[in-house]
């Protein structure tokens, strides 16, 4: 059984490290904000009230929050384990998974800013299956379409500059100091996440004590992840 938490600015590549972790291991991937983007895009009640809140790049209230990590967790379909991403994101989210779960480790991705705003801005995501797109990275071969099924490729609705400093103000100001209490409490490792996604996979795992990226469950080579099918059993909350 693993329980890892992977922490990291927006762009920093939390999702593609997460579903790297979770495929290779077979542990459970659960991303808070691909559940709230499911729930958006579907038209739920609870999309509806998170909605606005994430398009402006803010966070949501922490008892929704929480009790969406909750009841996603209960849902216990993790036999090996679990690699959460995108919370905790302030001390107090933090501090309600402290008193809860036991973790292995946290793992913190460390972008710089200005990193953070090259990537963010370039980011495409696939409408229909999820897939992740850089416009200067990893672009897509048809221009607009995903390689993998073919859907339309959009923008992120909070992937604009005004909604990108508001996220990278709440970060420093909220999510710095969670990295302190874990710090105080967890085994913490910090990465550099400016390499390509594989390379940041490799010190991770050698952070970790794990085997190298490919040498354990399915994932032999390095084949496109879909991050959205590893959180389909989340979505209904
Ligand atoms: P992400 O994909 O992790 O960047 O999350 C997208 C958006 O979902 C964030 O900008 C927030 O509006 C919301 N969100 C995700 N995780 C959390 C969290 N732990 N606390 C509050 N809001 C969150």
């Amino acid at each position: 059984m693993r329980k890892y938490v992977l922490m990291g600015v927006q762009g920093s590549g939390k999702g593609t490290q997460a579903a790297m972790l979770a495929h290779d291991l077979d542990i459970t991937q659960i991303s808070v904000g691909e559940i709230f983007r499911w729930h958006v895009q579907n038209h739920t009640k609870l999309g509806a009230q998170v909605r606005r809140v994430m398009a402006a790049g803010e966070l949501v209230g922490d008892d929704l929050v929480e009790s969406v990590v909750h009841t996603r967790i209960e849902e216990h379909d993790w036999n090996f384990g679990f690699v959460i991403d995108g919370f905790p994101r302030n001390r107090r989210q933090a501090e309600f998974f402290l008193e809860s779960y036991d973790l292995d480790a946290v793992v913190h991705l460390d972008l710089p800013d200005d990193e953070v705003r090259r990537r963010v801005l370039a980011r495409r995501l696939c409408s229909v299956c999820g897939v992740d797109y850089n416009l200067m990275a990893h672009r897509p071969a048809v221009e607009g379409r995903c390689d993998v099924c073919g859907g339309a490729l959009v923008t992120r609705e909070d992937d604009t500059e005004e909604a990108l400093t508001a996220r990278l103000r709440d970060y420093h100001d909220k999510t710095d100091p969670v990295l302190d209490l874990f710090r105080r409490k967890e085994f913490v490792v910090t990465v550099d996440a400016r390499p390509e996604p594989t390379e940041v996979q490799g010190t991770i795992r050698a952070e970790l004590g794990l085997p190298p990226y490919g040498q354990t469950g399915e994932a032999q080579g390095t084949r496109r992840i879909t991050r959205r099918a590893s959180n389909d059993a989340s979505a209904p909350v």
